[in-house]
């Protein structure tokens, strides 16, 4: 584990700890924090040790100048964003030290600084492969264990709290925002598509999951094991960094609309061309937790007001103020449409009998599945890749004629 990626758990952890400490849940609190201590000595790595005390002060500090937010009590769309951003330049970082450790690969110099193994979340084939040669043969891959945890890691998300991930954590999705944004500061005007062509847009992203489901449904399981210890396997995720770097014209094309789609509705990307919101979409109708508007409470049935702030605050246009339970899969649980709600206990995200998980309640359970199981992971030692330096340096050089 880098030291970024320990810095980033140890942080989302002990801010996940501060979290149930603030909301009353003291023995949580506890837990949390004894495992991630527990997780620190059973490896005895220095840099959980360091990112500890690390994230320890800039918790305090952030006690001491941002207390509201350091106890959830601030407003979810705040809550949300600082999330985002802060996960945002995790990755950011992330990706710096990846591509410097390509880079002195590349050159032949045994690279000081480490590969960050939560990359390897950029790599979903190999790990629904990586999950198949568990559940079909009971074969762990060992040369990036990371692809199969982090997508473990988001379907989960998606069974238990919707879209959330695409909401509150995917650093795509961010990016999406922003560009929305700027392209709003020259066009003004919101540029949806009529309903008869929208649907089929957001058939597109299930149509690219089914074509990524058949690549690992159809390869037999008695070929997997050969694929994994093959080449190709060992620097998939070079493979992947070498697509984005030196694009060719149709890639680039690619890329161009989907910057275009992103500018030009919110959400463009998540909405028509993402498998993983198409995934999530899909375990989203499963999860328990979903929007649900009170008809006792709501401002319509009980003052007969024709009040819709709901379904304006919405980023993905749902007709919330028309809906008891908001369904969709396209509902990113961003609890945009709870904070604009000007009646308390109209609007929740709830079970449907009645268990409430406020935007506070819904980032600790984000940040303890998207931590506390990579987590598990390193201590069970299924997170780090196996493969030694020197193979990657060897084939880093021949990485143009390593197919399949
Ligand atoms: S329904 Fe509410 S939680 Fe879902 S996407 Fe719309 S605003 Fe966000
Ligand atoms: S904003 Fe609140 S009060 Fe208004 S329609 Fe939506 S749920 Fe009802």
């Amino acid at each position: 584990m880098s030291f970024i990626e320990s810095l980033t758990l140890t942080l989302a952890l002990i801010y996940s700890c501060s979290l149930l400490y603030w909301s009353g849940k003291r023995w949580g609190a506890v837990v949390s924090a004894a495992s991630l201590l527990g997780a620190a000595l059973v490896t005895l790595y220095w840099p959980l040790f360091v990112a500890l005390l690390l994230a320890a002060g800039v918790l305090a500090l952030a006690h001491r100048y941002q207390g509201d937010f350091v106890k959830g009590e601030v407003r979810a769309n705040t809550l949300r964003e600082g999330i985002q951003h802060l996960l945002a330049l995790s990755m950011l970082l992330v990706g710096i030290q990846y591509a410097a450790n390509a880079v002195m690969l590349k050159l032949g110099i045994t690279p000081y600084l480490m590969r960050p193994d939560v990359g390897d979340a950029f790599l979903p084939i190999a790990g629904a492969i990586e999950l198949k040669a568990i559940l079909t043969l009971g074969i762990w891959d060992q040369n990036h264990p990371a692809a199969a945890v982090m997508l473990t890691v988001v379907i989960l998300t998606g069974l238990l709290c919707k879209r959330a991930f695409c909401g509150w954590a995917c650093p795509l999705g961010l990016a999406g925002e922003y560009l929305y944004k700027l392209r709003k500061r020259f066009i003004k005007r919101e540029l949806l598509p009529p309903a008869w062509l929208d649907w089929p847009l957001r058939m597109l992203k299930y149509l690219l999951l089914a074509g990524l489901l058949y690549i690992v449904l159809g390869m037999p399981s008695a070929s997997i094991p050969h694929y994994l210890e093959g080449n190709y396997h060992k620097i998939a995720d070079l493979k992947m960094a070498l697509f984005f770097v030196t694009p060719g014209l149709i890639t680039l094309a690619c890329f161009a609309v989907i910057l275009l789609l992103a500018a030009w509705r919110r959400q463009g990307f998540c909405r028509y061309i993402c498998p993983y919101g198409a995934l999530l979409g899909l375990t989203s109708f499963l999860s328990p937790f979903k929007i649900r508007r009170s008809t006792q409470h709501c401002l319509i049935e009980t003052k007969g007001m024709n009040c819709d702030k709901c379904t304006r605050a919405c980023p993905a246009n749902i007709k919330v103020h028309q809906q008891g339970t908001v369904r969709s899969d396209e509902c990113q649980a961003c609890m945009r449409c709870v904070s604009a709600c000007p009646k308390q206990e109209a609007l929740h995200f709830s079970t449907r009998n009645g268990i409430k998980l406020s935007a506070r309640g819904l980032t600790i359970m984000l940040l303890l599945l998207l931590f506390m199981i990579p987590l598990i992971a390193y201590v069970g030692g299924f997170w780090v890749s196996q493969t030694p330096t020197e193979i990657r340096m060897y084939l880093i050089q021949h990485l143009g004629a390593i197919g399949h």
